[in-house]
């Protein structure tokens, strides 16, 4: 047999269709807004993380548009070269500004700048404990350091404090790890007692607000500001492809953190940096955002009405904090049927099964945006009570 068929790849492939969890990718034709055109169909999009509807706003596309007319479409380097162009500086003042830090460093995305901040800053003789719930990129930012790893329950402070208690004298530093708000069930981390916890342990702070900047806090400031913890928290980090609807990512601290991520901030050295197609409009959208609450008011709005009426039908919406709207069906099967039936029914809401949550805990994760009207909203709480009472969930 000829090993460029890839025959080892296709009996995985085969396994996947198997198990039933084979899928193909969705096809958006058009913008990602709160009515989309998904696969030829017409449908209420409750999936996406466009959660203040920026991904398509008028002010970011002029921005892009005319940042596109005077710097072209390429940044040409990377950023330790000649790809730092002065809109790349301007983006991190505001961005600091925003988020009330000293400094930010941008990198090309979430994921890589999770990547590349979390091996620069920890080392071997160092440990990182971390919630056993953060994101895949953290979990990978972790393996590409020498430091030695370790998880704690989620978000259980007897957990981590017994770690804390049983390592801390082992190593130099520390690094406690957590996600700001967990994606899957929209709980927000109990940052005040991390924070008191790594000051009693003198351990450093790392916080993942991929999903509470631009949602939680002062005018959407994040989960930091949401608690009041300025200055306590040694790394936040932030994505400017969900709330603020572009690309990129990006660690907010101090001076210091910023000098050490130029010199070492793997992707900022050996990857290009961002298009000015997209710094431009997330200057733009970090402007917005600081200049109005109308934005984060819609949002929470609108995800505190479209909870109660699917709290109202008797749905299970978990535990969740923030507008990530989880509805919990348990079986994975059932839960992937319960996906395609409300799609089918003009509704888009992904399915998430094992193993990405726990066996047993499948879920529909509806994303409400400030993008939604009251009619979509309803629309959609309608199709949930019909596909629901005709699959016995409610
Ligand atoms: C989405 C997400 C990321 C990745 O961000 P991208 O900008 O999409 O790469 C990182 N961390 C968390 C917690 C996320 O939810």
């Amino acid at each position: 047999m000829n090993i460029h068929e890839l025959t080892f790849l296709q009996e995985k492939i085969q396994e996947l269709k198997d198990t039933g969890v084979y899928r193909k990718l969705p096809i958006l034709e058009g913008p990602n807004e709160a009515e989309i055109t998904l696969n030829g169909k017409k449908v209420i999009n409750l999936s996406s993380n466009n959660y203040l509807g920026f991904a398509s706003h008028p002010k970011l596309k002029d921005a892009a548009t005319r940042a596109i007319e005077k710097y072209g479409v390429g940044a040409g380097a990377v950023r330790t070269i000649v790809g730092n162009m002065d809109l790349h500086e301007e983006m991190e003042k505001v961005l600091a500004q925003f988020k009330r830090e000293e400094a930010v460093m941008v990198f090309q995305s979430g994921f890589n700048c999770n990547a590349g901040t979390i091996q620069a800053i920890v080392e071997k003789g160092d440990l990182i404990i971390s919630d056993e719930l953060n994101h895949a990129s953290i979990i990978d930012g972790c393996r590409l350091s020498k430091a030695d790893k370790t998880v704690y329950k989620h978000a259980d402070m007897e957990s981590l404090e017994s770690v804390l208690k049983e390592k801390r004298d082992q190593y130099r530093n520390v690094l406690i790890i957590t996600d700001g708000v967990f994606s899957m069930d929209g709980d927000i981390a109990p940052l005040p007692e991390i924070v008191a916890l790594a000051e009693k342990y003198n351990a450093l702070t790392y916080v993942d607000d991929a999903h509470g900047s631009g949602v939680l806090g002062e005018n959407g400031r994040g989960t930091v500001d949401h608690f009041g913890l300025h200055g306590r928290v040694d790394f936040t980090i932030g994505t400017l492809s969900k709330a603020i609807g572009v690309i990129g990512g990006y660690v907010a601290g101090s001076h210091t953190m910023k000098e050490w991520l130029s010199h070492r901030g793997r992707p900022l050295l050996f990857s290009t940096s961002l298009p000015p197609a997209a710094v431009a409009p997330i200057i733009e959208a970090v402007n917005l955002l600081m200049s109005t609450r109308e934005y984060t008011d819609r949002l929470w709005d609108n995800a505190r009405y479209f909870k109660q009426e699917l709290g109202k039908l008797g749905f299970d919406l978990g535990k969740s904090e923030t507008p990530i709207t989880p509805v919990i069906i348990g079986n994975e099967g059932k839960t992937m049927d319960f996906s395609r039936k409300l799609l089918e029914n003009g509704v888009f809401v992904s399915g998430i099964v094992f193993p990405t949550v726990p066996k047993g805990t499948g879920r529909v994760r509806c994303m409400v945006t400030a993008a939604h009207t009251k009619e979509q909203l309803d629309q959609a709480v309608k199709v949930f009570k019909q596909v629901g009472q005709e699959m016995e969930i409610i």
